[in-house]
């Protein structure tokens, strides 16, 4: 008699390209996909994820549907779940991505241990292009820096070709949750209006933005990448993060005949997400501890003033506005803005890259564990492959160089946008005749910038230096 297979959906939402899936189908059994909400763990998906996450699991249930298969929901612990499900189904294993979250991986074991001994766990690579144990540098030892690592991901030659989507499926039952039960999406405010209007979540939309992107915009990637006023960089993250697009197949589709230096800066890119998830696999700590242990005395302020004004995008510097007008408006930022914005935080207001890190977590669309903290820790100075702590990245230059026309910022900040392209990034050194022409007052209509730039600069390289020194003491 054929088996049962279950195939536990996480952060691989889709069914081209999913090796679980298709494991799970090769016995040509009946098959139960299943999603489990477990709100226990640590890191629970944040705001804006759970918006992403309705609509992705909706598409999802509709991909399926067309299958003829349900999906099922159950909200808990999967280790008490999956072992229940198991036994009802007479299941012959379960099938699920490999994810490479510490609370994932203690669930994983939680499941395996609980499993009645007739079923098995089975782990296949869905969500990354490499296996990160296999990835080491020649005397043996974990890669700490992207470029050696990059150059390892490349000599392996291209990634196995994408599986395609099933086209049939014979389907076990079970108990299902309705989704709208789960509440995933907010109700009072409904704040998602900005998300509505950017973003389509689920796997037909991630095919679609793939095709623009490479038909469009990838041709020009190294330079339109850098400018946040552009349509210049392909939008998949969240349908990366939540693997409704499996990373293979956006490399394939980012590979022609006729490829340029831009497509393969554009797959260097994906190498950089795999080196986030390379570098949480072997350091499970980094979302909460600085790789650099020295850096765990730095003398970070607690300023929750300081702290509101950046989160809203009312620090008085238009460019780090912007930018987290834009975060919160449509769940996502640009990734020049990130750097900048994320640099403003811990370096000019000297607060910790753990706040910056759960905002965004809260707040992005692709709030990835690996990628926000790796991102956060490569900003901050504090992880391995990190920019050195010297570096702080001067948000008025920034803003002229690449946002020169002013697009993004009067996008974001409109309350500026009738000052002069010389002005619009460092409006306080406006004269008052040219700020009362475009309608401003610094401190009414556009704040004055929460700190000095100069000021603020030195203080951080003080604070650095200082926990630097102490350690060499
Ligand atoms: C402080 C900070 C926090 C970040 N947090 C996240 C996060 O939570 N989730 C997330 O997916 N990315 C994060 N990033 C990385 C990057 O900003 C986004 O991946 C990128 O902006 C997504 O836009 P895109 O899809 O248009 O990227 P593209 O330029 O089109 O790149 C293609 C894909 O490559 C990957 N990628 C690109 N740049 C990076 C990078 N620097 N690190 C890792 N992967 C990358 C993404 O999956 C992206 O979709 C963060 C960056 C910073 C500076």
């Amino acid at each position: 008699m054929p088996e049962t297979n279950i195939v536990w959906f996480r952060q691989d939402l889709r069914l081209a390209d999913n090796p679980a899936l298709t494991a799970a189908l090769a016995n040509k059994g009946r098959i139960l996909p299943v999603y489990i909400l477990d709100d226990g763990q640590a890191w629970p998906v944040g705001g804006a994820g759970r918006w992403w996450l309705h609509h992705s699991l909706a598409a999802l249930a509709a991909g399926l549907a067309r299958l003829r298969a349900p999906l099922i929901l159950r909200r808990g612990d999967p280790a008490r779940i999956l072992p229940a499900l198991a036994a009802e189904l007479g299941a012959a294993a379960i099938h699920a991505g490999i994810a490479h979250e510490p609370a994932w991986r203690r669930a994983d074991a939680a499941v395996a241990a609980a499993l009645p001994q007739a079923t098995a766990l089975r782990l296949h690579r869905t969500a990354t292009l490499i296996d990160p144990d296999k990835i080491r540098s020649q005397t043996n030892t974990v890669y700490g820096m992207y470029t050696p690592f990059a150059r390892a991901v490349e000599a392996l030659g291209k990634p196995d070709d994408p599986l395609p989507a099933p086209d049939t499926i014979s389907s076990a039952k079970s108990d299902s949750d309705r989704l709208e039960d789960w509440r995933l999406l907010p109700t009072h405010p409904d704040w998602a209006g900005g998300l509505r209007d950017l973003w389509v979540p689920g796997e037909p939309a991630a095919l679609e933005r793939l095709k623009h992107f490479v038909t469009q915009a990838v041709t020009r990637y190294s330079t339109g990448r850098n400018l946040p006023g552009e349509d210049g960089t392909s939008m998949l993250s969240p349908h990366l993060h939540w693997g409704e697009i499996s990373p293979r197949t956006v490399w394939h589709a980012s590979r022609t005949e006729t490829d340029t230096p831009d497509h393969h800066t554009y797959r260097r890119e994906l190498i950089w997400r795999d080196f986030s998830a390379y570098l949480l696999w072997h350091h499970p700590s980094l979302p909460e501890t600085p790789l650099r242990p020295a850096f765990a005395k730095l003398a970070f302020r607690t300023h929750p003033d300081d702290l509101a004004c950046w989160q809203h995008g009312r620090t008085g510097v238009p460019i780090v506005d912007a930018g987290m007008r834009q975060l919160w408006r449509t769940g996502w930022m640009h990734n020049r803005v990130r750097m900048i914005a994320a640099s403003f935080l811990v370096k000019h207001l000297l607060i910790s890259w753990k706040a910056g890190e759960a905002w965004f977590w809260d707040t992005l669309v692709d709030a990835d564990l690996a990628s926000n903290a790796a991102s956060w820790q490569w900003i901050a100075g504090t992880g391995i492959d990190s920019q050195p702590f010297f570096r702080v990245f001067n948000p008025v230059t920034q803003g002229q160089k690449f946002d020169g026309d002013g697009a993004y910022v009067r996008r974001f900040v409109p309350e500026l946008a009738a000052l002069p392209d010389r002005y619009l990034h460092a409006p306080w050194t406006a004269p008052q005749q040219e700020l009362a022409r475009a309608g401003i007052t610094l401190g009414k209509t556009y704040p004055k910038p929460v700190i000095d730039l100069v000021a603020g600069r030195n203080r951080a390289l003080d604070a650095y230096r200082r926990t630097v020194k102490d350690q060499a003491t």
